[in-house]
């Protein structure tokens, strides 16, 4: 059966263009103009991918992308940004987005990243069939259920998250640099897209140092990258 994207996107011209490109890799896709009908639709369920523009009428992308993950962490969210400046924003307000577009942006990097998103998404459900969960005392990692819990409290993560701390979680003490993350969890490398790999950081950073007496488990090495360590406080 064919994927099924939306597209919420106010840019008529570039909305159609989306769509025919994505039709012609045999998608189906569906686009609204508008913010409130474009959440409405985010909302169903329906999709297996969500294409946003960040300024829209009524209801921007980033709300939409906000109240998606409320209820789904799952189903991949793609921003289109214009700015760099939206792109800060995007990253910065933290809601939950998968990747974004920078405007203007080639039809294939289209493409390619949409391609991307999908098959890592598709990749997450066969890591929860197949893969191990990983324990370290009372830290648990469970694929199956893409569940993580400390103790008896469940941390909550994006399907991106998720995927990034169980990728360090797989090689502890190994460091990775960002460009590594983006084709071993993002499945592509484009160049200038290395600090989408340090707002999901942050992100899942910021989620694990919530949790009471867990210890610090995301390292940052200066001037290379990221790497996980499970230290036993004493
Ligand atoms: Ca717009």
């Amino acid at each position: 059966m064919s994927q099924r994207i939306l597209i919420v996107e106010d840019e008529v011209d570039l909305a159609n263009l989306i769509e025919i490109t994505l039709n012609n890799a045999g998608f189906v896709v569906q686009k609204f103009y508008c913010g409130q009908q474009g959440l409405e639709a985010a909302l169903s369920g329906k999709y297996d991918l969500l294409m946003l523009d960040i300024m829209l009428p009524l209801v921007d992308g980033l709300e939409i992308c906000r109240q998606v993950r409320l209820k789904d962490p799952l189903t991949p969210i793609m921003m289109l940004t214009a700015r760099d400046t939206e792109t800060d924003r995007v990253m910065g307000l933290n809601m939950g987005a998968d990747d974004y577009l920078t405007k203007p942006f080639s039809i294939r990097e289209l493409q390619a990243r949409v391609s991307a998103l999908l098959r890592r998404a598709c990749l997450a459900q066969t890591v929860q069939e197949h893969n191990k969960d990983i324990v370290f005392a009372d830290f648990v990692i469970e694929p199956s259920c893409h569940k993580v819990s400390y103790g008896q409290r469940e941390i909550e993560l994006t399907s991106t998250e998720f995927d990034l701390l169980y990728f360090l979680a797989q090689h502890p003490g190994q460091v990775f640099n960002r460009s590594q993350l983006l084709d071993s969890v993002w499945g592509y490398n484009h160049l200038g897209y290395e600090h989408t790999v340090n707002s999901h950081i942050n992100r899942l950073r910021a989620k694990l140092e919530q949790q009471e007496n867990l210890p610090k488990l995301v390292h940052t090495i200066w001037g290379v990258g990221y790497k996980f360590e499970y230290a036993k406080v004493s």
